[in-house]
C-alpha cells in the first residue's frame, strides 16, 4: 500500500454522488413544469451569493450540490421546460445527456484518428447516417468526395465554409501571404449575425458582406443576388460566398436554394447552407421540401442540438469537397505526426475545424438515433410541427391577433393587433408570470411575437396553455389601458 495523499474523488465517492447526480437530473425533468420557466433574478443576485474568493481546502460534495439548489437554480432558465417557447429549442434527451457522461467518463481527446480511432469513426458513421436520415445529397458523405464533421455550432460551421470559400477563390492564396480585400460574400438582412461575425474572423471585412434583397416571405431574391453579384465583378471585386438560409432564426424563412444554387454553380461562388434548426424537419419525408436544390451546395449544416433531441454542443457540418475545406485548414506540426496520417487511410478531423482538440461528440449523437429510431425522431418532430400550425390557425382565428408571416414548419411569428406596446406588454406580463417564456423578433418595423414549437417534452396540451395564457395576458393589458385612458 502507498501511503501517498490524494485529495481525488474515490471510485466509491463518484459512484455515490453520481449516482445521486442522475437522479437529481431526473427529478428535475420531472418536476421542471412548476418552475418560472424564465429565471427572475437581477443581474447581479447570483454572483452575490458565491464567495468572493475560492477555497483554500476541499469541501464535500453533498455541500456542493446543496449550493447548486441554492444558488444556481434561481438563476437558471429553463431551457427543457415543455412550456419553453422563446428563441429556438435547445433540446435535450435522456440518451443524449448518458452520451454526454459517457463522453466525459472517457475523456478522450479526438484530434487525430491515432488519439482514438472510435471517436472518429463513430463520428464519420453518424455523419453518414444523418445524411441518410434527412436524405441529403449523396455527395455529402465519407463514401464520396465529401463528407461530415461535428462542429461546436453553426456558427463554427459558418466560419469554416467560409474560410474554405476564401481559399478557394483565391487559389489558397490567402492562407498563405494574406487578403487583398477584394472578396465579397451574399446573404440577407435576414441571416444569422454569424455570417457577419465569420467575415470579420475571417478578415473579410464585415462591409464586405452584401445583404441581398428579400420577398415578402424574408427569403432571398435570387434576381438581386445576381444583380448584385454581376456589380460587384465589374467594379473588381471576387464573389466568393453565399450563404441561404432554410428556416431563418427571426421568422423562419427560407431561402430558394435551387436559385440560388444555379446562380452559384454559373459564377463559381461556393453556397453553403444553414439550416440550424429548421433541417432536423427533412427527417420527415414530407418536409424535404425545404431541402430542394441542396445537391447544388458546397456545403450544409444543421444543429441536432437544436431541434434534434441531442444536447448541445453538436451541430452537423457537410462539405462536397473535403479537400478543399482539409487544404484550408490543415497544418501539421511535428508533433502531430504519425503513420496512420501519413497513410492518408483515415480522417483526422482537426484538419476539418478551428480548434485542434475535440470531444467525442459522437457518442450523444448515436445513443439518439438509435434510442428514438427513425420512426420515433419522426413522430416528434411532425407532431412539433402539427402543434405549431395548430397554434398558427388559433390565432388566424382570433379577432384581437394576426399571423405575420407564413409559418412553414414549427416557428409562428403573430401579433396583437393594437400595435407594438400592446405586444410588448403582452410579452412582458407572459414572461414574468413564469408561465411560459416566448421571445420576440421585428418583421416590417413591426414588434412581432415568435412561438417555437420544438423542445424535447412539449406536448398538445403545453401549446394550448400556451394559447389561453397568451389570451389572457392581452385581455389583461388591453383592460389595464382602457382604464389608464379614462383615468381622470
Ligand atoms: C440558431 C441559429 C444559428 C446559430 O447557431 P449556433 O449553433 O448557436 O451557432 C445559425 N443560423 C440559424 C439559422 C440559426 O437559427
Amino acid at each position: 500500500m502507498s501511503d501517498s495523499i490524494s485529495f481525488h474523488m474515490s471510485a466509491d465517492d463518484f459512484r455515490t454522488f453520481g449516482h445521486a447526480m442522475v437522479d437529481w437530473i431526473a427529478d428535475y425533468h420531472e418536476h421542471i413544469e412548476s418552475r418560472p420557466v424564465m429565471a427572475q433574478v437581477k443581474p447581479g443576485d447570483i454572483r452575490a451569493m458565491l464567495p468572493a474568493t475560492p477555497p483554500q481546502t476541499g469541501e464535500p460534495f453533498v455541500e456542493i450540490m446543496a449550493d447548486v439548489d441554492r444558488i444556481i437554480m434561481p438563476g437558471v432558465t429553463h431551457w427543457q421546460s415543455p412550456n419553453f417557447f422563446a428563441y429556438f429549442p435547445a433540446n435535450a434527451s435522456g440518451p443524449a445527456i448518458l452520451g454526454e457522461l459517457l463522453s466525459a467518463g472517457l475523456g478522450v481527446q479526438g484530434m487525430l484518428w491515432v488519439t482514438s480511432p472510435a471517436c472518429t469513426e463513430l463520428e464519420i458513421h453518424m455523419m453518414d447516417w444523418l445524411v441518410d436520415l434527412l436524405d441529403l445529397p449523396a455527395k455529402f458523405k465519407s463514401t464520396a468526395a465529401g463528407g461530415g464533421v461535428i462542429q461546436d455550432s453553426a456558427s463554427s460551421a459558418t466560419l469554416c465554409a467560409l474560410l474554405a470559400a476564401r481559399e478557394r477563390a483565391s487559389d489558397f492564396t490567402i492562407n498563405r501571404s494574406g487578403g487583398t480585400g477584394r472578396i465579397t460574400a451574399y446573404a440577407t438582412s435576414q441571416t444569422h449575425s454569424s455570417v457577419e461575425k465569420a467575415m470579420m474572423v475571417a478578415g473579410l471585412g464585415r462591409e464586405q458582406l452584401r445583404l441581398v434583397e428579400t420577398d415578402d416571405t424574408f427569403a432571398m431574391r435570387p434576381a438581386a443576388l445576381a444583380a448584385r453579384i454581376a456589380q460587384d465583378r465589374s467594379a473588381g471585386f471576387i464573389p466568393a460566398f453565399v450563404c441561404a438560409s432554410v428556416g431563418t432564426t427571426s421568422s423562419n424563412a427560407i431561402d430558394p436554394v435551387r436559385a440560388i444554387g444555379e446562380i452559384c454553380q454559373r459564377e463559381h461562388i461556393w453556397l453553403h447552407v444553414d439550416a440550424a434548426m429548421s433541417g432536423t424537419a427533412a427527417l420527415c419525408p414530407e418536409f424535404r421540401w425545404i431541402h430542394d436544390g441542396l445537391e447544388l451546395a458546397d456545403s450544409y449544416c444543421f444543429n441536432p442540438h437544436k431541434w434534434m433531441f441531442t444536447n448541445f454542443d453538436c451541430d452537423a457540418f457537410f462539405v462536397a469537397d473535403r479537400k478543399a475545406l482539409i487544404q484550408t485548414l490543415s497544418i501539421l506540426p511535428e508533433f502531430l505526426r504519425n503513420e496512420a496520417t501519413k497513410s492518408g487511410a483515415v480522417i483526422d478531423y482537426r484538419d476539418w475545424q478551428i480548434p485542434l482538440g475535440r470531444r467525442f461528440r459522437a457518442l450523444k449523437l448515436w445513443f439518439v438515433i438509435r434510442h428514438y429510431g427513425i420512426t420515433g425522431l419522426q413522430y416528434h418532430v411532425r407532431e412539433h410541427v402539427r402543434l405549431a400550425q395548430e397554434f398558427a390557425a388559433w390565432v388566424a382565428a382570433s379577432d384581437a391577433f394576426d399571423v405575420a408571416v407564413p409559418a412553414p414548419l414549427n416557428l409562428v411569428c403573430f401579433r396583437h393587433r393594437a400595435g407594438d406596446e400592446v405586444n410588448q406588454q403582452i410579452l412582458d406580463q407572459l414572461n414574468r408570470s413564469g408561465d411560459l417564456y416566448l421571445t420576440h423578433t421585428k418583421l416590417d418595423g413591426k414588434l412581432t411575437l415568435r412561438l417555437v414549437v420544438g423542445q424535447t417534452q412539449t406536448r398538445a396540451e403545453h401549446v394550448a396553455a400556451a394559447w389561453t395564457h397568451i389570451q389572457a395576458a392581452a385581455t389583461a393589458v388591453t383592460a389595464q389601458r382602457a382604464l389608464k385612458v379614462s383615468d381622470p
